[in-house]
């Protein structure tokens, strides 16, 4: 087995594209190690994201060579024409990729689902799907996981709005860089007449994405969003190139914050609850935790130690079995390719079709040369 030549640093640059879905790490977090002159195409939300994590020291990913696309604009490279398709996903701005050339046409489904806050794009997917496909390479990451207590992104909101209602303060547990969640827990803090207490980072990266959507809650949105500047390594980092003085309007103080107790929501960073530990603030709260099950082990033992209920909140970033099954139905490609899946060997009983299995490293020539 060998690796793909013309791809990595120390290498002579032979390829004329990569084709990055969306700003998560199990899918970009090794691009530092390819050749900064091979061109990287991806959306703007995902360009900044990957921007914003590199800017943090979260990856050595620089994107010397990005080129945005827009979501349905068919662009070409080379011989392929390419469509990107705005897919909802838990990573922000997630596209598929329509490949055409030679005749032959690949779908890559990226990650995405059909039950996030922008179901309407697998709805509408569903509804015209790309014709004549000969190879969907399909993700399936839920195949083998349980689908959990919440199936939407909406029952997640629903059920922090519920949960608001109680005069506690509410520790949430979530990652600053899944909008959809974000989106979810300030709207039912509006609807609770609550203040979504976030931290400098999860402000900056919220500001950094305002001119992608309108709807992205923003520091300088008023009565129901605020600041509370924890002094963590982020905070420094904003510190040191002034960014974070934008955000002082916004800003909460620790003793607002107690007078205030059961009106708030707090973003959990490691800091901030070692604060509140610390002054012996944390009795009587809770703690949500809106991310994979898979972290939970990791965050329980603190709030075990001071005695807080955990919430477990969550939703999939990925598609349910059901919704692949339609996604199938609707595109009726030739032959599927598995990918993004621990049980590759399952998709035979799930799909009806042709399934071709194609290993790590295998390196294959769908468009010119085999023959399905
Ligand atoms: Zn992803």
């Amino acid at each position: 087995m060998h690796s793909i030549n013309g791809l990595y640093k120390n290498d002579h640059p032979q390829l004329d594209a990569i084709l990055l879905s969306h700003p998560h790490q199990d899918h970009y977090g090794l691009l530092s190690y390819v050749h900064p002159e091979i061109p990287i195409y991806l959306s703007k939300g995902c360009r900044k994201l990957i921007e914003i994590s590199h800017f943090f020291g979260q990856t050595p990913c620089r994107l010397d060579n990005a080129i945005t696309v827009e979501s349905w604009k068919t662009f070409q490279i080379g011989d392929f024409n390419i469509t990107p398709y705005l897919v909802d996903h838990s990573g922000f701005d997630a596209l598929a990729f329509l490949i055409e050339s030679g005749g032959k046409k690949i779908f890559y489904s990226g990650d995405f689902r059909g039950h996030g806050r922008k179901n309407i794009l697998f709805d509408n997917l569903i509804k015209h799907p790309p014709q004549e496909i000969d190879y969907l390479v399909l993700e399936g990451s839920m195949i083998g996981r349980n689908t959990g207590e919440y199936k939407t992104e909406q029952d997640i909101e629903n059920r922090l709005t519920g949960l608001f209602k109680d005069g506690f303060l509410f520790f949430i547990a979530c990652s600053s860089q899944n909008i959809d969640r974000i989106v979810s827990i300030y709207r039912a803090c509006v609807k609770t007449n609550r203040i979504f207490v976030i931290d400098p980072y999860s402000a900056y990266i919220l500001d950094q994405l305002k001119d992608i959507s309108e709807r992205i809650p923003q520091y300088d949105w008023g009565n129901n969003i605020k600041i509370f500047f924890v002094p963590n390594r982020y905070s420094e980092k904003m510190a040191e190139d002034k960014s974070l003085f934008k955000f002082k309007s916004a800003k909460i103080t620790y003793s607002e914050i107690q007078k205030l107790k059961n009106k708030i929501v707090i973003k959990d960073t490691y800091l901030t609850r070692k604060i509140f530990a610390k002054k012996k603030d944390i009795a009587g709260s809770r703690l949500v935790f809106s991310m994979w099950e898979g972290y939970l082990p990791e965050a329980k033992p603190f709030w075990e130690k001071h005695k807080i209920p955990v919430i477990h909140v969550h939703t999939s970033g990925h598609a349910y079995i059901e919704d692949l099954q339609k996604f199938v139905k609707a595109i009726k490609p030739k032959c599927i390719i598995p990918n993004h899946t621990f049980y590759p060997e399952e998709y035979e009983k799930i799909f009806d079709g042709k399934i071709m299995h194609i290993d790590d490293k295998q390196a294959i020539d769908l468009l010119f040369s085999h023959s399905s």
